[in-house]
């Protein structure tokens, strides 16, 4: 691909930085690329509605061609123009947790060009609960299509340098606006399914839902990591999130947990490879080997989620040859936290035993 300069600009969302956004807008309208946060993870913007120009995000990415974008607005009347119908359902979803981060799927209308959809009939639709974000989506036109702003395959970016680091040189611009604030990608849920179905866990969890609409379904690739049924989210069925070292993921007690990763930790020293540890608040202490990162305390799921990616590249910066981490509760967003660390490791779990 060919080489471009990569402009970045520093964003503050509380101060709104008119001038700089409306040149983004500027790229978008043309065709460009623009990478910019969101309350999840760093986005890479084109225009929706311009099938050359969401062409753009699959080459800059290396991303599989039927993996489809999530269409992101800024306004709930902007929907129209691209689903076919709203459902009372989705109306009642979007009145709670729009702008935030919850991706609904939708019949998509004659608007919105295949190579936006991969192929598909239907369309994905977030508002981001980020004050930029939808200021720039209003500048861009109004309907962005804006996937993880990663290399296809990496873990998905939580900061300006992690976009820079995967996508310098390949992209217009990036817009810096510090670490992001919830740091795993938005619940995903097809409201074209009856009962409407989770086919992506994330920050609003099938319990938020069910309490709103009634029933939720979810798709079983999500809860059955060892099933071979393919993922409803065409996204979900390639490794994903994933770091260059060989992740496993250690299940149990607490003791037992740390047991098994010392174990592991110095049989991997011993034959020179390097190794690096995810460990929590309470077990961090414990372990004397390898490079060891404290992910935060256990039961802080949000905490563990904002840090997950990072530290996942931090390893691959410093060359880590293997990484074992441990279980982290399934409360909350924990259960979107699980779902990546697991897909990061490609279903390689242990179980240490003692629960
Ligand atoms: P990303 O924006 O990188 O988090 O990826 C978007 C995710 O949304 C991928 O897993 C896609 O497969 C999924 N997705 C987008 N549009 C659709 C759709 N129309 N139907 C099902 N999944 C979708
Ligand atoms: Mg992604």
């Amino acid at each position: 691909m060919e080489s471009m300069k990569t402009i970045v600009e520093q964003i503050d969302f509380r101060q709104m930085n008119m001038d700089i956004i409306t040149r983004a807008g500027e790229i978008l309208r043309a065709g460009g690329l623009v990478a910019f946060p969101t309350e999840t993870v760093y986005g890479l913007g084109a225009d929706a509605l311009n099938e050359q120009a969401a062409k753009k995000i699959y080459a800059a990415k290396g991303r599989p061609s039927d993996n489809p974008l999530i269409v992101h607005i800024a306004d709930m009347e902007a929907i129209g123009r691209i689903a076919e119908a709203v459902p009372e359902k989705a109306r009642a979803a979007a009145e709670a947790f729009w702008p935030g981060p919850l991706t609904m799927i939708f019949q998509k209308t004659g608007e919105v060009p295949m190579g936006t959809t991969g192929g598909l009939n239907t369309v994905a639709v977030r508002m981001p609960d980020h004050n930029a974000a939808r200021a720039l989506i209003r500048a861009g036109g109004g309907y962005i299509a804006a996937p993880s702003a990663n290399t296809s395959g990496r873990p998905s970016p939580t900061t300006a340098q992690h976009v820079e680091e995967d996508l310098n040189g390949k992209i217009d611009m990036i817009l810096d606006g510090g670490a992001v604030e919830i740091g795993v990608e938005s619940t995903i849920l097809d409201m074209t399914a009856k009962p409407p179905m989770i086919l992506r866990p994330g920050a609003v969890t099938r319990e938020m839902l069910e309490e709103l609409i009634g029933e939720v379904a979810v798709d079983k690739t999500v809860i059955d990591a060892g099933s071979h049924a393919a993922p409803k989210a065409p996204g979900m069925k390639y490794r994903h999130y994933a770091p260059k070292a060989e992740l496993t993921v250690v299940e149990g007690s607490i003791s037992r947990t740390v047991d098994e990763i010392i174990r592991l930790t110095g049989e991997k020293i011993a034959e020179g490879f390097k190794v690096g540890i995810i460990a929590t608040e309470e077990t961090v202490g414990r372990y004397s080997m390898g490079e060891v990162k404290c992910i935060g305390a256990r039961g802080e799921e949000e905490t563990i989620a904002s840090r997950l990616y990072g530290i996942l590249r931090e390893f691959d910066g410093i060359g880590i040859d293997y990484i074992y981490s441990e279980a982290f509760g399934r409360e909350g967003i924990g259960s979107a936290v699980m779902n990546r660390l697991l897909k990061a490791a490609g279903q390689r779990i242990i179980d240490a035993g003692g629960k």
